[in-house]
């Protein structure tokens, strides 16, 4: 198994399928899109699979779109039926057929060979767009390719083709902006970009685990000490890494930090007292972090500042968020909670690339290929 020098290299495309009238092809789409009592919440993974879908149907194809919706895990879950889909589908392209919920069958995760078979009975050909699930080794992403021609959607090719670039080739200076709770889900993307990236700016509840690797006090902050040595030795290391020198903390008077609970708000140093925690950086961090991120040529942001969700803390998000819309370098997001952190302030339209898939990002970055793509490329060919 090699890694290409860029994960683009190789991937077959919608244009190498050949010639398609007529032609039954099953598309993997990754419509996981936010559900509210059956409603569709953010219809913004649905839209992004029109390039494909059009194109497939321009092309005179019989379309059959398939995705996973939420977490039935392997059972089947009405309330998470694909119905809803099925009527955009619909909508966008007359005729298309729509598979129900993928993870209503264990198999679909297990990559069991059996739902690999039921899939692709009856098709010619499949098509990979569901960039967000491209890391996972499940059934509709990597077993079609084994038994169909196949080819990337644009959607998961201009994905692959941004993101590969930025790992390859960015414009310098490439500044790295993570945030988000856990240090232990971002280790791995960290210890990969420190080779690659000219600077990384760390908030977030990430940012409590570095600060005490630094000796700082964190109070009752979000902490992983499994992880203290790593980010110890990040720091250690020629990486040039920019922590907070402020930050938002609440008391909770000896309640469970939960931010929904309350307590007192103050701004501390990068020091947080004994019965306190950080919940945002502060105004000067986030200045430093939006200075930072108007000299990049390349920025990449992935996590939120602090719990941006609560009014209280927004603030640091906001102000990387505008800084991240307003630089000049390529501008890069990923992740759930950075692409709703843009939609709210309304700066989606600002931003060169939104990725789709915040955990198929940072393996792509870390790893520099995903088994979906390898699986692309090992597809039996048309031509
Ligand atoms: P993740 O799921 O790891 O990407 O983290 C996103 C979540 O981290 C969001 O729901 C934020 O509210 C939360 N978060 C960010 N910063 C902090 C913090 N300092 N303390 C607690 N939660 C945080």
């Amino acid at each position: 198994m090699t890694t290409p020098d860029n994960p683009i290299d190789g991937l077959p495309r919608l244009e190498d399928l050949g010639d398609l009238d007529g032609k039954r092809v099953l598309v993997r789409t990754d419509w996981n899109v936010p559900l509210d009592d059956g409603r569709i919440v953010d219809d913004l993974r649905i839209t992004a699979s029109r390039p494909t879908l059009q194109w497939l149907s321009d092309q005179g194809a019989q379309i059959t779109v398939a995705t996973h919706l939420g977490r039935p895990k392997g059972q089947v879950v009405p309330e998470l039926s694909t119905t809803p889909l099925a009527e955009r589908l619909q909508a966008m392209v007359p005729g298309a057929q729509m598979l129900e919920n993928l993870r209503f069958d264990p198999g679909e995760t297990a990559n069991d060979p059996a739902t690999v078979d039921r899939l692709t009975d009856g098709q010619d050909l499949y098509v990979n767009d569901a960039f967000g699930v491209s890391h996972r080794a499940h059934a509709s992403v990597v077993g079609p390719p084994s038994r169909l021609p196949s080819a990337a959607g644009r959607l998961l090719f201009d994905e692959v083709e941004v993101l590969g670039g930025i790992r390859s080739r960015p414009r310098r200076p490439f500044v790295v902006a993570l945030g988000g709770s856990k240090v232990s889900d971002k280790l791995g993307v960290i210890e990969a970009l420190v080779g690659i990236a000219d600077s990384l700016v760390i908030g977030g509840g990430m940012c409590f685990t570095f600060l005490a690797a630094q000796g700082h006090a964190i109070g009752s902050s979000l902490f992983e000490p499994d992880h203290l040595d790593a980010c110890g030795e990040l720091l250690a290391s020629d990486a040039t890494i920019h922590l907070p020198t402020d930050l938002v903390a609440m008391s909770a008077d000896g309640k469970l930090f939960d931010p929904s609970v309350g307590g007192e708000v103050r701004q501390t140093g990068p020091d947080v007292p004994d019965g306190w925690a950080g919940f945002d950086i502060g105004p000067e961090t986030a200045g430093t972090f939006a200075d930072i991120i108007a000299e990049a040529g390349t920025v990449l942001w992935n996590g939120p500042m602090g719990a941006f969700e609560d009014p209280r803390f927004v603030a640091g998000t906001r102000t990387v968020a505008e800084a991240v819309a307003e630089t000049h370098g390529y501008s890069v997001i990923g992740g759930g909670d950075s692409n709703a952190a843009i939609a709210q302030f309304g700066l989606r339209d600002s931003i060169d690339h939104a990725s789709t898939g915040g955990g198929a990002s940072l393996e792509l970055l870390e790893f520099g290929d995903l088994p979906g793509l390898r699986a692309l490329r090992e597809a039996i060919h048309v031509r």
